[in-house]
């Protein structure tokens, strides 16, 4: 799948300190076979490698994150930036504001005319009101009713009318003489694209002049999806797309795919039967859905957040030089510190939560290295090898720790020092630190 073709293809980077135009190009390679896997049309999957490159050519390498898990976070930016960075919401101004739900049969419309009702009820403060505009089949209204019982919202049906525009027009008059102010049409759908199913659904959004018309797909039917999105486009040009059964075991690339072809956004997803399993789309979380990789975009993002590369490299050079002294080692631990709560940013690397807990680390793991390292003076910090028997007598006292505790801090550092040095280029600080709590 994937995730695992990703992974692996990032590994190649593993161990290479910048991103250059050798070691990603067979990165890139898997990329976009992985993209074409998982349903991403072909002109879409070129674009976006191209765009990754571009991104990724140059760029240095964080001390703090591994170049494939920087590899990770670019493409992880660019597939959100692909399905439109940001979520959007659906128009519910309007007296009422009417919304039209079209799709193919099966796609999940009813389902989720009763999901969207549910939710703009209970977390927006809404009064909808459903209308049963597909005729054709008396289990097909029955449906709609059962739902809206369970939810608590009226249907608007009318026995014996198999008129859809007739009763769309009928449902939005009758919502409002009743006080509702939004009123959702679902609709009769067919198991393809047909012209019949297509005149009237465009007869009905003619008449009823929607503020929202939404296209329901579902999200397992992989490239026909963004075909049957395309062609329902170019007749309705609806507003919005639902990408229903995501909960199933697609990884949804079709998100991808629907996005950069109909070039409308995807505002709901389906994530299951009951009326309360609908989420608002969010391309970022989306995102790390295709890639499946748990949070380690997160993780990249707090790091490079607090992370100065520029001063990392800096540091690199007094290691090298032996000059690292006890003032870095304090901007050490609060960099450290400012990447939030240790415990949180190691739950967030794959694997890393379960093996932690039973470890004790918590956020004051470095409050005594802290407190000692600030009882010294500026000559002692600067230069540790003046630190004789009455300055650690003095230390002790002033940070309120015991001169055992002064004397093992200092020891630590010297051998933290020495192993640094020996290490080639001083990497892997955050692990030596780690030996301190
Ligand atoms: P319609 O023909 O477009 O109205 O589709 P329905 O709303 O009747 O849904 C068809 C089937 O898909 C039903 O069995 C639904 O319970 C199921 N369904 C709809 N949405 C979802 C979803 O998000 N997840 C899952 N697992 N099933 C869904
Ligand atoms: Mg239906």
């Amino acid at each position: 799948n994937l995730s695992e073709r990703l992974e692996r293809s990032f590994k190649i980077l593993k161990g290479q300190g910048r991103i250059t135009e050798i070691n990603v190009a067979e990165t890139l390679k898997d990329i976009r076979r992985a993209l074409l896997d998982a349903d991403v049309n072909y002109k879409t999957a070129k674009t976006f490698t191209e765009t990754v490159k571009e991104k990724a050519l140059g760029q240095n390498v964080l001390t703090a994150v591994k170049p494939q898990q920087m590899m990770v976070k670019i493409v992880h930016d660019e597939l959100a930036q692909l399905m439109g960075g940001t979520s959007t919401d659906i128009n519910l101004k309007g007296n009422p504001a009417v919304i039209l739900i079209a799709g193919l049969q099966g796609s999940g419309k009813t389902t989720f005319s009763g999901k969207l009702a549910n939710l703009i009820k209970s977390k927006r403060g809404k009064h909808p009101v459903l209308v049963a505009g597909d005729v054709y089949r008396p289990a097909a209204i029955n449906q709609l009713q059962v739902l809206g019982e369970q939810i608590g919202v009226p249907v608007y049906t009318e026995e014996g009318n198999t008129d859809p525009v007739k009763i769309a027009k009928a449902g939005i008059k009758e919502a409002k003489a009743k006080g509702h102010d939004v009123v959702i049409i679902d609709t009769a759908g067919r198991l393809a694209i047909d012209e019949e199913m297509m005149n009237e659904i465009s007869a009905i959004k003619e008449a009823v002049k929607p503020h929202e018309t939404l296209f329901v797909v579902d999200a397992m039917t992989g490239q026909d999806a963004v075909n049957t999105a395309k062609e329902f486009n170019d007749r309705l040009d609806f507003d919005g797309v639902v990408l229903t059964k995501l909960d199933g075991d697609t990884r949804g690339g079709a998100a991808i795919s629907i996005r950069s072809v109909v070039d409308k956004p995807i505002k709901f997803v389906g994530m299951g039967e009951k009326m309360d399993a609908l989420d608002v789309f969010h391309p970022s979380r989306m995102a790390d859905r295709i890639l499946g990789m748990g949070d380690i975009v997160s993780l990249v993002e707090k790091a490079q957040e607090q992370y100065d590369a520029e001063e990392a490299r800096k540091l690199q050079k007094k290691i090298a030089k032996n000059q690292f002294n006890f003032d870095d080692f304090l901007g050490q631990i609060r960099q450290i510190k400012k990447m939030g709560n240790l415990k949180d940013l190691a739950a967030m690397i794959p694997g890393m939560g379960k093996m932690l807990k039973n470890v004790d680390i918590d956020d004051d793991a470095f409050k005594g290295v802290e407190a000692i390292i600030s009882s010294m003076t500026p000559q002692e910090r600067q230069n540790p090898s003046i630190i004789n028997g009455s300055r650690r007598k003095r230390i002790a006292a002033g940070s309120g720790t015991s001169i055992q505790e002064v004397n093992r801090l200092i020891k630590q550092f010297e051998d933290t020092r020495k192993a640094m040095r020996m290490m080639t280029q001083g990497k892997n600080l955050s692990k030596m630190m780690n030996s301190f709590m």
